[in-house]
């Protein structure tokens, strides 16, 4: 929907250490032009001169000398902050180079010698996908190429949400786009919580974290030195506790980075002292600038992502097509029980329906209207549960009677693959 830009136009004067918080509706478009000095969103730099446009996001434009800048439009809250925790981010990204240097020394010649793999946990909007860009943003300025991990099924900042996913990173961030990611290395899970099947979000965890190493063996020294930097859900009690614990040892994290909870940094050191002992573990403040996000606010920013994967976003829009397909030339498969039962209904015997890792071949079923299904790059079915997935449809229509799936992919031909995954993931969009 086109809207009136507001003529509203707010110049700041920042001083070195400030930010400038904003936080913009949807709705009402918002751009900031860099006018003076140097000064960075999340750790990508803003062209002096250049108005961005923040519509819809909340960002910080920070400045580590001093700079103005000018607000275009009207954010819901604007505001000058002093304190960041930024000093001390900063700190961390110095020492993790110190590592890629050592790790690049070490790797010359020989291959395989990894740079520091990186965790980020912490609560629910404590600012961990944020510190992640940071860290990013900050290593590929100083000439690396680190590799950025989203195992958030929640939201996801690589592709639509319920996917353990990685991306080389060879630019900064772009303020407007997101993560640009051409060819992401995907693994499907299917729901938006880890504790939807926890069995196979850890068996996916291990693909991808296997899959990284044998990758990063055969990496030329500069990408294999420059790291994992690897962001995660913000569920970090009991069972969640679990699976972070599971996260660092598949993934052979060096460093973990806690924010915000002093529980989880004391739990954490006394777990990993024993499990992983040549685990550094920091704990890092909160930004005072991190907002907390309600429920629907979560579920509009996932049907954003989903919605974004098929349309693109205003910059660089897609084309989005519609076919029908029969539904013998395609099989769409469930991974796990699905929607679970509680264990007193289930027949005596029946325990083994339960199993977390099964496979299910679906008929076509009105069940699946308006989900979103992974295209798997698996060959045979027996390999989807170890396949990473190409991309992305959502069913539009089921006609049972003629055994069609009138689908919507972002672009128009054939699928990539024949085997559908389906999880508990649906949007509305039409
Ligand atoms: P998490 O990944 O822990 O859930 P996020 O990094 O997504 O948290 O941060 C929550 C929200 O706060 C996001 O919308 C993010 O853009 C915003 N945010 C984080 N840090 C700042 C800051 N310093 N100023 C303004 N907004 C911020």
């Amino acid at each position: 929907v086109a809207q009136e830009a507001s003529n509203t136009n707010t110049c700041f004067n920042l001083t070195a250490r400030q930010e400038l918080r904003l936080e913009c509706s949807n709705g009402r478009p918002v751009s900031i032009r860099l006018e003076e000095g140097i000064a960075e969103v999340f750790g990508t730099e803003l062209n002096r001169g250049r108005a961005v446009s923040v519509t819809g996001q909340k960002v910080a434009v920070f400045t580590w000398f001093g700079c103005r800048v000018s607000v275009q439009g009207e954010p819901t809250v604007m505001y000058v902050a002093d304190e960041t925790p930024m000093a001390s981010y900063l700190n961390v990204h110095q020492t993790l180079d110190q590592r890629r240097e050592e790790a690049k020394r070490a790797g010359q010649g020989s291959a395989g010698s990894n740079g520091p793999v990186v965790v980020v946990v912490g609560p629910t909007d404590s600012g961990k996908s944020t510190l992640c860009r940071l860290l990013g943003n900050w290593a590929v300025r100083s000439g690396w190429q680190p590799t950025f991990v989203d195992l958030d099924v929640g939201q996801g900042t690589i592709t639509v949400p319920g996917c353990l996913s990685a991306v080389p990173l060879e630019q900064p961030v772009d303020i407007e786009e997101g993560f640009i990611a051409d060819l992401p290395l995907v693994f499907f899970f299917g729901h938006n919580s880890p504790g939807e099947n926890p069995a196979l979000f850890k068996s996916l965890a291990d693909k991808l974290a296997a899959l990284l190493q044998r990758r990063a063996a055969a990496a030329d020294p500069r990408v294999a030195a420059s790291g994992l930097i690897i962001n995660t859900f913000g569920w970090v009690d009991g069972l969640g506790y679990e699976l972070q614990k599971h996260i660092i040892q598949a993934f052979q994290c060096d460093v973990v980075l806690v924010v915000e909870q002093d529980r989880l940094y004391a739990t954490l050191q006394q777990d990993l002292k024993v499990t992983c002992p040549r685990t550094n573990i920091l704990k890092l403040a909160k930004s005072g600038g991190a907002v907390k996000r309600e429920g629907d606010e979560r579920r509009g920013a996932r049907e954003q992502r989903i919605r974004e994967y098929f349309y693109g976003t205003a910059r660089t829009p897609l084309q989005p097509a519609t076919q029908t397909i029969r539904a013998t030339d395609l099989a769409v498969y469930r991974m796990g029980t699905g929607p679970r039962a509680p264990s007193t209904t289930l027949p005596v015997g029946s325990a083994s329906l339960a199993d977390p890792l099964r496979l299910q071949n679906l008929p076509p079923s009105l069940e699946q209207l308006q989900c979103l299904l992974a295209v798997s790059h698996a060959a045979t079915p027996d390999q989807i549960l170890n396949a990473n997935v190409a991309g992305f449809v959502l069913v539009k229509d089921v006609d049972t009677a003629r055994g069609t799936l009138t689908i919507t992919a972002p672009a128009p031909g054939p699928l990539p693959g024949r085997y559908l995954i389906m999880g508990s993931l649906r949007s509305s969009m039409e």
